[in-house]
């Protein structure tokens, strides 16, 4: 069985879609069918991985290397299906294929339009995805930007020729809308109307629609939007706002019977619903007791989006902890001028319990994040140190422990006579930024009796990296003989992966990036054994 849902937007940006339409993708697997999901960015850039987490959030990677739009996290997280560099299309990557066709000469001489060359290369994007594996039931496709937008266009064309060539009931468009109130008062249907209008001019008529609202909708008014949309009432499903968590949302569809509706209109027999993971996750959130602070140190700290999988993380390992997580970010960059007590906390009377400092690129702030695991080290404070945030602990022990203070990564400083952290050997002579990085998943072996190794488990763990520095080789026997300690490497020993502070509760660093893989059903091991020793650490002062 091949469907596909069209998910589009209306009105304006950041409604919820990518949440809407991964909480469909946990509904449809809830009922038992393969769902795969796919984001097309309208943007020109080839993937995400060149463009500012300011501009665009965070950079989300996937096993196979895919450098893309945070809304493939979401995507990971609320489903199970697969997802690789496939599942997303951009414009950029459009354009540069049917250019470098037209330059093979592959299309004999004729002139490549919009309609049909542009537009049959995102059709085939589709497919393909739809065909990679013969169990996949449904392809969700998340059309990014707002109808109306110029660069959408060539996307919404390519679904309604899908939906076109498909036999009735194959191809569904699931539009979102906002349902705004005036002044406290009066909710207004109008925008959703004319969203509606404009995908009908587009040749789409909507099959479901989602209205982003601060409440749930009367009947009255979700007839008005039925009648004057085209939608059957009972295909009109309300996106309220909840007070919990995004979490929340496959239940709230649920409980309004969008995945009943959706199985209807593609003719696929109802079938028992299990959502228990859902509902569990439920049950922890509401049993959690006290808080923790965790102080994230980072560069990017106005944009709650750069940072968007580790804060999911945290709150996922506080679910399976049992502990709601309070964010104080900490902007690195102001921190290298303060002292650390004043902002992090005296002894004792912290107002952090534990320090978390993220993945980032370039030199702004890196002396606050220093300063920050000097702090955490020297007071016993849990630390967890994510890509940047481990070599940060590798310059901090040089420049502190082994009183080498010019000590630093070559991408900071790069005639540090003491360059600790340096370029990957294959990253010598690499000159193209887009997409050339030690990237997605690989196997590193931790240790056995280091905390990494208590926290998975495992003899060997596969996580995915985004780097292009390391732990420099050449000090190993000095940074052990002093005492850091090597929690995991590569499994042919040649890279380290992951440090650890001896004597301390918990202070772990690792190359690679975690919080892409945690999930709200099930909380990623390092990120839940982080927690637990703030936990522990509250306890027992
Ligand atoms: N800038 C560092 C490197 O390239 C760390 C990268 C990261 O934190 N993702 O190695």
């Amino acid at each position: 069985m091949n469907k596909f849902i069209f998910i589009s937007g209306g009105v304006c940006s950041s409604l919820g879609k990518g949440v809407a339409a991964s909480s469909l993708g946990a509904l449809l697997e809830g009922r038992g069918l393969n769902v795969r999901m796919v984001k097309c960015d309208p943007y020109i850039n080839v993937d995400a991985g060149t463009m500012n987490p300011y501009q665009h959030g965070e950079v989300y990677v996937t096993d196979d290397g895919a450098e893309t739009d945070l809304d493939l996290g979401n995507y990971e997280r609320f489903t199970s299906g697969r997802l690789s560099k496939a599942n997303s299309v951009t414009t950029g990557q459009i354009y540069k294929s049917v250019i470098e066709k037209e330059r093979e000469g592959r299309f004999l001489g004729r002139t490549i339009q919009v309609i049909p060359h542009i537009t049959d290369e995102i059709k085939n994007r589709i497919m393909a995805v739809a065909k990679e594996d013969p169990d996949t039931d449904v392809v969700i496709v998340e059309i990014g930007g707002t109808v109306g937008d110029i660069e959408s266009i060539p996307f919404l064309e390519a679904a309604r020729q899908i939906i076109h060539e498909q036999e009735r009931g194959n191809a569904l468009s699931v539009h979102l809308t906002l349902i705004p109130e005036i002044a406290g008062l009066e909710l207004k249907t109008k925008p959703t109307q004319h969203s509606v209008k404009a995908m009908q001019e587009q040749g789409i008529q909507p099959d479901v629609l989602i209205c982003r609202a601060p409440v749930m909708l009367d009947e009255a008014t979700i007839h008005k939007i039925a009648s004057f949309t085209n939608v059957d009432f009972n295909a009109v499903f309300v996106s309220y706002d909840v007070k919990t968590t995004i979490y929340e949302m496959p239940l709230v569809f649920y409980e309004q019977k969008l995945d009943l509706v959706v199985l209807k209109k593609m003719g696929v027999e109802s079938r028992h619903a299990n959502l228990k993971n859902w509902r569990k996750m439920m049950e922890h959130l509401h049993a959690r007791q006290g808080k923790v602070r965790i102080g994230i140190v980072g560069k990017y700290m106005e944009l709650h989006d750069a940072y968007k999988s580790i804060y999911e993380a945290l709150f996922h390992a506080g679910l399976a902890c049992a502990v709601e997580i309070d964010l104080v970010k900490v902007d690195s960059a102001a921190f290298e001028e303060n002292e650390a007590e004043s902002t992090l906390g005296k002894n004792g009377a912290s107002p952090v319990d534990g320090i978390l400092i993220p993945g980032g690129f370039g030199g702004r702030g890196t002396n606050g994040m220093i300063k920050a695991a000097a702090w955490a080290r020297q007071n016993n404070v849990p630390y967890f140190g994510i890509c940047l945030g481990m070599q940060i602990m590798v310059i901090e022990w040089a420049r502190n422990i082994l009183k080498w203070e010019d000590a630093d990564s070559t991408e900071f400083t790069e005639n540090t006579k003491h360059p600790v952290i340096s370029l990957l050997e294959e990253q010598i002579d690499v000159t193209n930024l887009g997409g050339t990085m030690r990237l997605g998943r690989s196997e590193s072996i931790p240790h056995e009796g280091s905390k990494i190794f208590t926290a998975y488990k495992e003899k060997n763990i596969w996580e995915r990296h985004r780097h292009r520095y390391e732990f420099a080789n050449k000090y190993r026997a000095e940074m052990t003989n002093s005492g850091l300690i090597i929690g995991a490497t590569t499994a042919d020993g040649a890279l380290v992966e992951s440090v650890e502070w001896p004597d301390h509760p918990w202070g772990v660093g690792v190359q690679f990036h975690p919080e892409f893989k945690s999930k709200p059903t099930a909380a990623h091991p390092l990120f839940c054994a982080f927690i637990a020793a703030v936990k522990e650490k509250i306890l027992s002062s």
